[in-house]
């Protein structure tokens, strides 16, 4: 039983609230505080939705058709009487917006990550949940919120995203069960599967064009590797949102139970790690050892090349704690 009273309480005796997603939100990240900014906009409290970068432009249905205002950190005063960091299982993965979070007057955090930091006052947390978006459904339900098409429509995205279009082992009867009454509520809900996952652009196909022909194999064909650069990127005319499939599409290959997806971190000497696997290796365990964390089967690492360990090094590290990972 999740206990959500610590939550609630603070919730009720603060009037301005800022909800906080991790950084590079995806899906579940903006559709959980999504739902959760127009339940407290209808509960009469000062809402904002401080965000690290823009949304990604296959998300910007949440802004249309859910009414939702995204802000970047500029925009946003610190001070609020309650942050909530939302889907984020880590103190550094509220990027340049932590003093949004450190000078609110009481600090909340609602995950769903098992490998994760604790550095919220009021900490529910639950690795069960699919995804966070199951368990803002859970607090709203808690909170007897009437239910609204953007309400559902938010957190359907938070679900569907989450779990690949309900297809991933993180999916239980209750998952299905919240995607059901949300779909009761909205009548359809197909598009947002058409919104996230088709619609790709001419340049997400020639960026994967060029994945698959750089993609590697080790370990017998067990683990995929893939290592995009910035020339890749700019040779496709594809963004970072263009890849956001790809370590997905990495595990879907025939006998690989572990991908690794790495292209530029944010920083120069900065690299941005993808894990995914099957039940053959809990990758959060190994990101975990790497300073990142995440899902059992998808997990990330930030790494800064230091300590005179150069980037090959380090990938052969890696691989290898994987290659024990899958042995174990
Ligand atoms: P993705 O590969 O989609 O970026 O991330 C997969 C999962 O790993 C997400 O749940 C995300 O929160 C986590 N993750 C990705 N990168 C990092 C990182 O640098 N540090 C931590 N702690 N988790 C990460
Ligand atoms: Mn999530």
């Amino acid at each position: 039983m999740i206990d959500w009273t610590p939550i609630k309480n603070a919730i009720r005796d603060a009037k301005q609230i800022v909800l906080l997603p991790h950084i590079y939100a995806d899906g579940d990240a903006l559709g959980s505080a999504g739902a959760l900014a127009l339940f407290l906009q209808d509960q009469g409290k000062q809402v904002t939705i401080a965000v690290e970068e823009a949304v990604q432009d296959k998300l910007s249905f949440l802004t249309s058709k859910a009414n939702l205002h995204f802000a970047l950190p500029e925009e946003v005063v610190p001070g609020a009487d309650l942050a909530i960091a939302v889907d984020v299982s880590d103190y550094a993965r509220l990027g340049s917006r932590k003093p949004l979070f450190d000078q609110a007057r009481v600090q909340a955090r609602i995950d769903h990550h098992g490998v994760s930091g604790d550095f919220a006052t009021i900490t529910v947390c639950n690795p069960e949940w699919a995804a966070t978006a199951e368990g803002i459904y859970g607090l709203l339900c808690e909170m007897d919120a009437s239910w609204t098409v953007p309400i559902a429509i938010c957190v359907y995205t938070g679900l569907v995203t989450d779990t690949g279009c309900f297809a991933y082992s993180n999916v239980r009867p209750e998952t299905l069960r919240v995607a059901a009454a949300m779909l009761e509520v909205a009548r359809d809900l197909s598009w947002i599967y058409r919104e996230t996952f088709e619609n790709k652009t001419k340049s997400c196909i020639a960026l994967t064009a060029a994945a698959y022909g750089k993609t590697e194999y080790e370990d017998a064909g067990r683990i995929a590797y893939l290592r995009l650069e910035a020339k890749d990127y700019a040779d496709a005319g594809a963004t970072d949102e263009d890849s956001e499939g790809f370590s997905a599409m990495l595990r879907a290959i025939q006998g690989v139970h572990v991908s690794i997806f790495v292209r530029d971190g944010r920083e120069n000497g900065q690299y941005r790690i993808s894990l995914r696997s099957d039940e053959a290796c809990d990758v959060a365990k190994v990101a975990g050892e790497f300073g990142g964390g995440g899902h059992a089967r998808a997990a990330g690492i930030t790494y800064i090349s230091d300590k005179g360990e150069t980037f090959t090094q380090f990938k052969t590290r890696l691989i290898t704690r994987l290659k024990e990972c899958m042995e174990a």
